[in-house]
């Protein structure tokens, strides 16, 4: 019986796993759909004000940019969610640098600045500790 428990928790365990690597997937997927629509405006923005400056008129072109500029904008939101999903699924968190750095790490790989942990208490640090200064030394 107890094999049998085991078997059973160690097939829901890979279910876990192949589940969330479907779900990384479709959230991969989703974000390279906005990014190609991103584009597709980039490219209408620029050829609307081509084709207004050409016309000799660049004021032809700002109503139809502004409503582009918002969908653009409105696309970048939905990918930065979609990326914070991502970072969830995969454990992580962004740093304000923008890389995506382990949850449980005290000190971003890329730029070295300290991580606040929000499940634990917050480690008191100097704002300007460096990677040279605080990596390896003290921690843990
Ligand atoms: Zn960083």
């Amino acid at each position: 019986m107890d094999l049998l428990k085991k078997l059973k928790s160690g097939a829901s365990k890979a279910a876990d796993v192949a589940q969330q690597t479907v779900e990384m997937t479709k959230l991969a997927a989703q974000v390279t759909v906005r990014k190609r629509e991103i584009d597709k405006y980039l490219n209408l923005i620029g050829q609307e004000v081509y084709e207004a400056r050409a016309a000799g008129d660049p004021s032809l072109a700002e109503a139809r940019v502004a409503e582009w500029c918002g969908v653009v904008r409105d696309l970048k939101e939905t990918i930065a969610t979609l990326e914070r999903q991502m970072r969830y699924l995969r454990n992580e968190k962004a740093c304000v640098c923008g890389k995506a750095v382990p949850v449980d790490a005290r000190f971003c790989p890329a730029c070295g600045r300290p991580q606040v942990h929000e499940s634990r208490d917050v480690i008191e640090l100097d704002a300007d500790a460096g990677p040279e200064g605080g990596v390896g030394a003290g921690a843990r």
